[in-house]
């Protein structure tokens, strides 16, 4: 007989670090448009699962000195290679018991965008008319979307922080997430309280380069019955300022074209400058307030799990001596 501790303890032996179950009803009252019943109408369960970003990834970019490894293994590995992976593993153990399994990796093109640019949080549980319209009366217009944090919570692998990003207990922010959904019914498991890990601190504000967290405007949702919030980030912001839109925190804009290329929306200055070297080279801001401060404020006040021998930050944080350029 199939349980959810078999399903977690081989998707664990594939790879992913974190895996937690829930079940479907955790889903009641979300919008048609992101209500994963509507993806595989027979589900029972989401299966979510964390795969952790090796925290080496990041020491190159707290350096200065080595940019590409949180790209290449930090994230672009993580979504198109292990998870896809993982996911037929685990998927093949369901299916083999009789069940049907719908894996959703972090690669999908609408987990975070639609075809009209970054949306705000209303627009993307709406359908978008000009794109597509539901196939019959009481249905979605395709494609239906699971919102994969808001699943992750559902199915209690963490909390969703003031930065908007996935927490765990494990690893805070240092992961990407995938999830899986049955029709097989598995033993759920307790949410994560909201507040948990996260203690609004707000170290990942502070340290955004691109100043995209607007200290008055929050997003407020309620998933399974608890109030979930998070600081309203300026998206389209942050699309430019992960990926070296701030000089002061971009070695690779050398000159004043750079500069300004950096600046524009995701890709441009990438695709002529770093691509021929990097391949996919956008994350080189290396996410230094959502991810790097808020895992060194998790790491150093204990409230998350995961222990090295030494503290992630060892010198000052450097910046990029503007005047010289
Ligand atoms: S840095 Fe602080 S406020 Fe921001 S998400 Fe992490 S714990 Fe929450
Ligand atoms: S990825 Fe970088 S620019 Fe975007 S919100 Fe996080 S810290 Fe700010």
């Amino acid at each position: 007989m199939l349980t959810a501790e078999h399903v977690k303890r081989v998707a664990r032996e594939a790879g992913a670090d974190v895996v937690a179950i829930g079940s479907t009803d955790r889903f009641e009252g979300a919008p048609t448009q992101m209500d994963p019943r509507f993806m595989l109408p027979s589900a029972r369960s989401v299966v979510a699962m964390a795969f952790r970003h090796p925290r080496g990834c990041f020491r190159g970019i707290e350096e200065g000195t080595f940019f590409t490894a949180y790209s290449a293994m930090g994230y672009s590995s993580i979504n198109y290679i292990y998870q896809p992976h993982v996911l037929h593993r685990v998927g093949r153990l369901i299916e083999d018991e009789g069940y049907d399994v719908l894996p959703i990796p972090n690669n999908f093109p609408w987990n975070n965008i639609n075809v009209a640019g970054w949306t705000t949080p209303e627009e993307t549980a709406r359908p978008n008319p000009a794109r597509s319209r539901p196939a019959s009366p009481g249905k979605p217009a395709p494609d239906a979307f699971i919102q994969i944090r808001l699943a992750c919570f559902a199915a209690g692998l963490g909390e969703i922080g003031y930065s908007k990003i996935f927490l765990t207990r494990e690893f805070g922010p240092r992961q990407r997430l995938a999830v899986l959904l049955t029709d097989a019914e598995l033993e759920p498991d307790p949410l994560v309280e909201p507040g948990s890990i996260c203690d609004r601190c707000k170290a990942c504000a502070r340290a955004c380069s691109g100043g995209c967290f607007p200290a008055d405007r929050m997003v407020r949702v309620t998933v399974a019955g608890r109030q979930l919030e998070w600081c309203d980030l300026d998206m389209h912001r942050c699309s430019t300022y992960f990926c070296g839109g701030a000089p002061a925190s971009n070695p690779f804009a050398v000159t004043a074209e750079d500069r300004t290329e950096f600046g524009k929306d995701v890709g441009t200055a990438q695709q002529h400058k770093l691509k021929p070297l990097y391949g996919y080279s956008r994350a080189l801001e290396g996410a230094s307030g959502c991810i790097r401060a808020c895992m060194m404020h998790l790491e150093e006040t204990g409230r998350i799990q995961s222990r090295f021998n030494e503290r992630f930050r060892r010198k000052p944080a450097w910046r990029m001596n503007l005047d010289q350029a």
